[in-house]
């Protein structure tokens, strides 16, 4: 029963902890000692992992993680370029970088990528592998201390329950707060959701269901509406709602139905808890500046069927050009598609990111500003669209 409790836990809310490192370190050794599993093949043959190994493990005392075994870093095969960059996109999405060093110590390409992650400013450990067999030097002791790096020595064939704690003092937590301090006991918050060609069958979508949770965890109430029977729903409510929380395809629909009740967005509460409101904000004032001939980038984090309303291809586009009333081009990206260098497109707009962590969706925020790319969030381009205010409940 626990398991299955801890197996829900939607990847979006889980922290990243990702094993890297030169060929034969150890890396899949201390994963699979560390979840008690098979989770990578292990043998004695340099480069046994070649594609990234994802696993979701429940890291007590911390709570439910992803696990990412990857290809080594200085994998000289033919493919070994590929893996290595599939390795650092992880790496940009990790809560924690664990490096597991052996017998080269901290190599050279190991200090690399320790230059990489400090300059992402990650969260990152040594694990000095094999300490049964080998002897580290005190020169890689000495490096880890003058460079401020937590390190540990253990070996995987022998005991790694000294790691678990380890991790869990070192790791970033995921925020997983939709409405912070806004809700009180026995307020009401009214949820709409379109059940449309696009909704998923048979459930609600990860938003609509952290917010329900979040709405019971605060002992409030939550009601849930399709759009066309909001207005009947608040007919019967004998108190105001604290709140609606609208899906962006229906806020110009809800916001004519409710003037008097502080109205937001599934996909704002995501933008404030996965990336930056601000940033955001600046972000859709681009739409006033966009030209004649300027590529727009809409991205959404999960891929699916497109359908004729689609909110990304279809609905977004069509609602821009109305608006600016200028030639734009649109292209589009699905799950962890992304531009290294985004500085083609004159505006990024980004789904609520509700399938990426915190980390995941702010790397995409810093290539965005690196290149000089306003980004902002379907739900604030909607609301600017549509001149509708949306309450900042954060
Ligand atoms: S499009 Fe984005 S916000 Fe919507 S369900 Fe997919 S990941 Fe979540």
């Amino acid at each position: 029963m626990t398991y299955t409790k801890f197996c829900q836990t939607p990847r979006g809310l889980r922290p990243v902890i990702t094993f890297v490192g030169c060929c034969n370190s150890g890396k899949s050794s201390l994963i699979n000692a560390l979840t008690k599993q098979k989770v990578s093949i292990v043998s004695e043959v340099s480069g046994t992992t070649t594609d990234a190994v994802m696993k979701a493990f429940e890291l007590v005392p911390f709570g439910p993680v992803i696990l990412y075994d990857t290809a080594g870093l200085d994998d000289t095969s033919p493919l070994g370029e590929k893996r290595i960059k599939a390795t650092m996109k992880i790496l940009e999405k990790s809560n924690l970088v664990v490096l597991v060093c052996a017998e080269k110590g901290v190599s050279q390409t190991d200090k690399d990528v320790i230059t990489f992650l400090q300059q992402k400013k990650k969260n990152f450990i040594v694990v000095f592998n094999k300490n049964d067999s080998l002897n580290f030097s005190q020169k890689d002791i000495l490096f880890c201390e003058k460079n401020n790096i937590p390190f540990i020595k253990l070996s995987a064939k022998q005991d790694v329950s000294s790691l678990y704690q380890f991790l869990g003092d070192y790791i970033k937590p995921e925020p997983s707060n939709l409405f912070e301090t806004y809700l009180n006991k026995e307020d009401i918050v009214v949820l709409v959701a379109p059940i449309d060609e696009s909704a998923p069958k048979g459930r609600l979508i990860l938003p609509q269901v952290q917010a329900i949770r979040e709405i019971l965890d605060a002992h409030a109430t939550a009601f849930i509406a399709q759009p066309s029977e909001l207005k009947n729903l608040l007919k019967c409510l004998n108190k105001k709602p604290r709140l609606i929380v609208s899906d962006s395809q229906a806020l110009k629909q809800v916001a004519q139905s409710v003037s008097d009740i502080p109205l937001t967005t599934f996909s704002v509460l995501m933008a404030s808890l996965k990336g930056d409101l601000t940033v955001f904000n600046k972000g859709a004032e681009q739409l006033d500046e966009l030209q004649d001939g300027d590529r727009v980038l809409i991205c959404e984090s999960c891929s699916h069927k497109i359908c004729s309303d689609d909110i990304a291809q279809v609905k977004l586009p069509k609602a821009i050009l109305k608006y600016t009333n200028r030639k734009i081009i649109f292209e589009y990206t699905h799950g962890s598609d992304f531009p290294d260098n985004p500085a083609k497109y004159k505006l990024l707009i980004h789904c609520g990111a509700c399938m990426f962590n915190r980390e995941e969706m702010m790397s995409r925020i810093q290539k965005c500003l690196k290149a000089n790319v306003p980004i902002t969030n379907f739900g604030l381009v909607i609301s600017k669209l549509n001149h509708i205010h949306l309450t900042d409940i954060r």
